[in-house]
């Protein structure tokens, strides 16, 4: 059977949650206090429904509990957000991800139960930092506090050289999952094969680990 999502909130954030999901064929109920959104949606969700998420008689009435996976992403008003959430995971839905507007936000969130609390502002903003303090840095993804994935582009400097030559496990702890060229991606890259410049390495390590390495390689 088809996952079903409902995506509460429809503005920038929850409303492009709703069309990809709805692109890649997902079942998906968009929810909005405002009627100008919903009727935006209409067209793109399998149902838009206009309606107030904090009043659980509506969250009751249309089902959610049966929902696979509830998007929480209204904006502003985090007393909504918060109510919503703790409704929601009163009503035992399974999977419930929500966008925090802050830290403290954050924190509560987590405290009431929600599943998955996503910051997308500040991880973007995280992720740009990264990209422009250094040319080799494409995308960055944190996975903790400490660890991170990283795409580098290679340079000169290692043009040429070998995974082996270049001994990163070792010199570095940092794991080269993947080695991208142009459209092909391997995914166990050989230990004698060359690095070209361009080619685009996936590396998983410890952030001060992988700072050193490109410092040092890149
Ligand atoms: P973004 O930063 O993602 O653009 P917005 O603050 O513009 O976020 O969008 C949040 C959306 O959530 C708005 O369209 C707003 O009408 C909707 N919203 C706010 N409170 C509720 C609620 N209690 N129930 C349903 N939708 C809500």
């Amino acid at each position: 059977m088809k996952k079903q999502f409902a995506v509460i909130g429809l503005g920038r954030f929850g409303g492009s949650i709703c069309r990809e999901l709805a692109e890649q064929g997902m079942e998906v109920l968009a929810m909005d206090l405002n009627e100008d959104k919903v009727n935006e949606f209409a067209q793109v969700a399998t149902h838009a429904v206009m309606a107030d998420s904090t009043d659980e008689n509506t969250l009751k009435s249309l089902g959610i509990r049966n929902f696979d996976h509830v998007i929480v992403a209204i904006g502003d008003d985090i007393q909504s957000s918060i109510l919503t959430t703790l409704m929601l995971v009163e009503l035992g839905v399974p999977h419930i991800t929500v966008k925090a507007q802050n830290d403290y936000h954050e924190k509560v969130l987590n405290k009431i139960g929600a599943h998955k609390v996503v910051h997308p502002e500040r991880d973007m903003g995280i992720r740009i930092a990264h990209n422009v303090v250094s040319k080799n840095v494409l995308d960055y993804l944190e996975l903790s506090d400490e660890y991170s994935i990283v795409e580098l582009i290679v340079g000169r400097n290692i043009h040429k050289k070998t995974l082996i030559e270049l001994d990163i496990r070792a010199r570095y702890g940092c794991n080269i999952m993947a080695v991208k060229r142009e459209e092909k991606i391997d995914v166990s890259p050989m230990a004698d094969a060359e690095l070209v410049e361009g080619d685009i390495l996936i590396v998983i390590g410890a952030d001060k680990d992988i700072n050193r390495m490109e410092q040092d390689l890149f």
